[in-house]
């Protein structure tokens, strides 16, 4: 099958492991008898740099023309100056509205052979820990009216319509019903009127998945219970602060932040795939970053937008058996002197697959 990929390395260490997830999407290529085709495109502080500006829109037409975009990560200190709407972040948020991918999927997973590395307690953890965090990525505050009212008072606004909360609904309770049946809306309707409307839609919407269990939590209790009790969820649907809030929270639960892949999804089978991490500056350019998440987003890829199921667990259970033998990077090893570069890490996942 030939698939056209869009490829975002984006700054600090993204050029670094989107080569790792390029030279595994090519051994699963070898294997599988596909044709990946990959295009460069240019955003966050490399389209700066080139064109002095975050995201113009040739790249942004290049990426809605794929299959599929993959994409490192962006930003980093050299743009931290630039005035909001002209910095990495601004091009972050653009290509996400551009591609209308409303629906962003985060895993958070302990793997096995890593719990040693989590913060938690092992009596916390339990048995393990394996969430799917699904957060509306292009509406609520982070897109609202916002401005400044005076030297030193400025506003931003936080609104969704029962509409944006059907259509992020319906992807978590299908992802729910797949798993374990079990959808936890996270909202803040004690307070906040946008969050009554989500918490309405959402619950009207239920009766369209009378095998899933839909329950509430307030974002604050959502918050403690991650770090008490995170074994009691599965699959979390929430708005797009209080879901990078908790995406976040959850993914320093695992202890393994260079591990955590995400998928953003919109209407059609085209998706853009990133690791969670971000770039990384203090270590960039010293081939020490954790390639597997950008190779997990890269299987995740494989997954949700070319529906390549067998490939997809190919590149899962060739992490899991590299991580079984003992193999880590820098960040996730216990003796740091035995850890490994970016380059050896994908040569053991090329190995195994
Ligand atoms: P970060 O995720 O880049 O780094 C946090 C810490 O984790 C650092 O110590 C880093 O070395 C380590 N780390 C991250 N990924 C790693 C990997 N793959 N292997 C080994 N270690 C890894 O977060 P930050 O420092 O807050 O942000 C740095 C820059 O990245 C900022 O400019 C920020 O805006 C940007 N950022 C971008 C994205 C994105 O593109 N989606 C996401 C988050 C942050």
């Amino acid at each position: 099958m030939t698939k056209k990929i869009v490829l975002i390395p984006g700054d600090g260490i993204g050029p670094e492991v989107v080569d790792s997830a390029v030279k595994v999407l090519d051994k699963i290529t070898a294997k599988f008898g596909h044709n990946f085709e990959y295009e460069n495109a240019y955003a966050g502080g490399a389209a700066i740099d080139k064109f002095g500006n975050p995201l113009p829109q040739a790249e942004l037409d290049k990426c809605n023309a794929a299959d599929a975009v993959l994409m490192g990560a962006l930003g980093g200190p050299k743009w931290d100056n630039l005035p909001g709407d002209q910095r990495p972040e601004a091009g972050l948020l653009r290509l996400r509205k551009g591609m209308g991918v409303y629906a962003n999927l985060r895993p958070a997973v302990i793997f096995p052979a890593l719990k040693e590395s989590s913060p938690l307690k092992s009596s916390v953890i339990g048995d393990g820990l394996d969430i799917m965090i699904v957060r509306e990525l292009i509406g609520g505050i982070y897109f609202g009216k916002r401005g400044r009212t005076g030297d030193d008072s400025a506003y931003d606004t936080m609104e969704y319509s029962a509409q944006e909360v059907k259509r992020i609904g319906d992807v978590a309770f299908k992802i729910a019903q797949k798993r374990s049946g079990r959808l936890t809306s996270v909202d803040k309707a004690n307070v906040l009127e946008n969050s009554r409307v989500w918490r309405k839609a959402i619950t009207d919407y239920s009766a369209n998945y009378p095998d899933v269990e839909l329950s509430h939590l307030y974002v604050d209790n959502a918050a403690m219970q991650l770090v008490t009790n995170p074994g009691q969820f599965d699959v979390i649907v929430t708005g797009n602060m209080f879901g990078d809030i908790l995406s976040d929270e959850a993914s320093v639960i695992t202890g393994s932040i260079g591990m955590l892949p995400s998928a953003s999804l919109g209407d059609g089978a085209i998706g853009l795939y990133e690791p969670v991490h971000g770039s990384a500056p203090d270590i960039a350019g010293k081939g020490i970053a954790n390639p597997l998440a950008t190779i997990l987003s890269a299987a995740m890829m494989l997954r949700y937008s070319f529906d390549m199921q067998a490939e997809a667990d190919a590149i899962e259970s060739a992490v899991d058996a590299v991580l079984n033998e003992g193999f880590r990077t820098g960040d996730i090893a216990v003796d740091k002197s035995t850890a490994i570069g970016t380059v050896e890490m994908t040569n053991k996942v090329l190995e195994k697959i």
